[in-house]
């Protein structure tokens, strides 16, 4: 591991013990296993992002283990990617009881540590997969009508735990006035559980997919 990998990977470490510490989502938290934080290279230039763990991943504490995760790893093979290459996390760190839906309670109370985690990763692009993550980013848009788009944002610097200093020892955040921001490339996806058993979703998710290659040579 680099060094700015292993720089990363602290920072990370630091702020997945800031969510325990702080007691995000008591009443999830009490009924699953553990937390499932984020998986992968913290120095990647990928980022994708679920919607919360399902059962093998609150069991074995990583994200994308089940099905939808086997689905994920053939899709990063067909673009000659590994588990390895990218940062792999979800937006509600517990699993919910019996897989259900998120609640915006809960997606507002993980987001500003997505916020930070990104801010200490720095990627080029941000894949979202499916209308949850993606509406975190882009919230009045519809993954329908937007999917496999690439779209700019900027994301205000959340900067705790440390993420500041990740922020400056990268030098390619752009600061405007007080308020810092970070640009970032979000690519809207289907959730691989979604398109999984619906062929017209899988294919039109698999055609976005091979896309991923071509929109990061052009940032
Ligand atoms: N679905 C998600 O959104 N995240 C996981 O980690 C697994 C399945």
């Amino acid at each position: 591991m680099s060094e700015q990998a292993a720089k990363k990977q602290r920072l990370l470490d630091d702020l997945q013990a800031k969510i325990l510490s702080d007691g995000v989502c008591p009443d999830l938290a009490a009924q699953a296993t553990q937390l499932v934080f984020g998986d992968g290279n913290p120095d990647s230039d990928i980022v994708f992002i679920g919607e919360a763990p399902g059962k093998n991943e609150d069991l074995q504490g990583r994200p994308f283990v089940g099905a939808a995760g086997k689905f994920l790893d053939e899709m990063l093979q067909c673009i000659h990617l590994q588990r390895e290459h990218i940062y792999i996390t979800n937006i509600v760190k517990y699993r919910p009881p019996n897989n259900r839906d998120p609640l915006p309670a809960e997606k507002q109370a993980f987001l500003p540590y997505l916020q930070v985690q990104l801010e200490i990763i720095q990627p080029k692009i941000v894949v979202t997969l499916g209308r949850h993550s993606t509406n975190c980013f882009l919230p009045d848009l519809q993954i329908s009508k937007v999917h496999g788009q690439p779209k700019r944002i900027r994301l205000a610097y959340h900067g705790r735990n440390g993420a500041q200093s990740a922020k400056h020892s990268s030098g390619d955040s752009d600061s405007a006035g007080s308020a810092a921001v970070m640009p970032v490339v979000i690519l809207p996806l289907y959730h691989p559980a979604a398109a999984l058993y619906n062929g017209a979703m899988r294919q039109t998710l698999l055609d976005d997919f091979v896309k991923i290659p071509a929109i990061i040579e052009q940032l």
